[in-house]
């Protein structure tokens, strides 16, 4: 069985700190890095700023596409960027910060939106507090950094969590994930992961040590994009094809310490008619819901929330019943954290 919409899957770091902002590498570093890790897109975000575009330049470094976004960062309310237009004040009203990043012609996700911080890091709560905001396009469902912080209790703890950086990561926060659902049942609302790479280094010369080295959260939370031609070789045309996939809900959040693999689809079809992932349709009875796994795994499938159906293998079906906002969950052994969380079809 083959993906029958003949799409392109392409593994991305989105959400990454340089030098640039409170991250510790240069963007070089970090391109060496993310290449050593078998990505094939870094968008770099640092806080404020789009700098890296002059230094070293957005474009293709060898096979890896390195594109500049920001994250526009006001006390709370992180907002990640991504494509053109003038960068807005962090001091600016999250629905303005929204609005004009829209009007530029560039794409927002709200960055970990439950982030809880941390008392023992000392690290100050960072969620999304102004909720009665709209016109972003997604919430960024799982975060590495805070799921890390959402488990240290202590500095043993902490520098345990540190050594073991994939410890923490199991699922997505049941509570992101409902507010994402719940989003979902008004309008599409796209899901993306978020390694929120620094790098960062506690301590001095010879007890220094690194949170996080690039490589390794390139190797954590990672966000695929599927598009339906290959990425062009100029790299402009490349990052509009890439924030169509994302705009159209095309992508997944995959754990890439469970699994590298490309060759995850969802799709929904009736006859010969097939939809995309992200893709939204008026129900009407006949469809099914379809996915594809490049190795067998533990499929959940999710409708408004609640787990309806558990399937096993490389290849599911299930009657799409009703309308609803319809998503699937991987997992490479029954009780595994998440591998693979889908963006939703949604039946309106
Ligand atoms: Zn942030
Ligand atoms: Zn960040």
């Amino acid at each position: 069985m083959l993906d029958p919409l003949g799409l392109y899957e392409y593994r991305a770091a989105l959400h990454v700190h340089s030098r640039y902002s409170d991250g510790t590498g240069t963007p070089a570093e970090i391109i060496a890095e993310a290449k050593r890790a078998g990505l094939d897109v870094l968008w770099l975000t640092d806080h404020d700023n789009r700098r890296a575009l002059q230094d070293p330049g957005a474009g293709y470094y060898g096979h890896l596409l390195f594109l500049v976004g920001a994250e526009i960062t006001p006390p709370t309310n992180h907002y990640l960027v991504f494509g053109p237009g003038q960068l807005a004040s962090g001091r600016e009203p999250l629905q303005s910060i929204i609005d004009a990043m829209r009007e530029g012609g560039s794409l927002g996700i709200i960055a970990h939106p439950d982030d809880p911080g941390n008392r023992t890091a000392r690290l100050p709560s960072y969620r999304w507090s102004d909720r009665n905001v709209d016109g972003f396009a997604g919430f960024e469902i799982w975060n590495h950094i805070s799921d890390w912080a959402r488990q240290i209790h202590s500095l043993v703890g902490g520098v345990w969590a540190a050594l073991k950086p994939f410890s923490g990561l199991r699922e997505a926060w049941p509570q992101t994930l409902a507010l994402w659902d719940a989003w979902g049942a008004r309008r599409r609302v796209v899901g993306t992961g978020g390694a929120d790479a620094h790098a960062a280094q506690v301590g001095r010369w010879p007890a220094r040590l690194t949170l996080f080295p690039y490589r390794v959260s390139f190797s954590g939370i990672r966000t695929h994009f599927y598009t339906t031609a290959p990425l062009d070789s100029d790299w402009q045309t490349a990052e509009s094809q890439l924030l169509d996939a994302l705009r159209q809900g095309r992508v997944a959040v995959v754990n890439a310490a469970r699994g590298k693999e490309l060759g995850f689809r969802l799709w929904a079809e009736k006859g010969g008619a097939y939809l995309a992932m992200g893709s939204e349709f008026a129900f009407e009875p006949g469809w099914t819901l379809s996915g594809l796994s490049p190795v067998p795994v533990y499929w959940d499938v999710v409708r408004n929330g609640a787990i309806v159906a558990r399937k096993n293998g490389t290849l599911f079906r299930h009657p799409i019943a009703g309308a609803g906002v319809w998503r699937v969950t991987l997992r490479r052994a029954p009780n595994n954290g998440v591998w693979v969380y889908s963006n939703p079809i949604y039946a309106r």
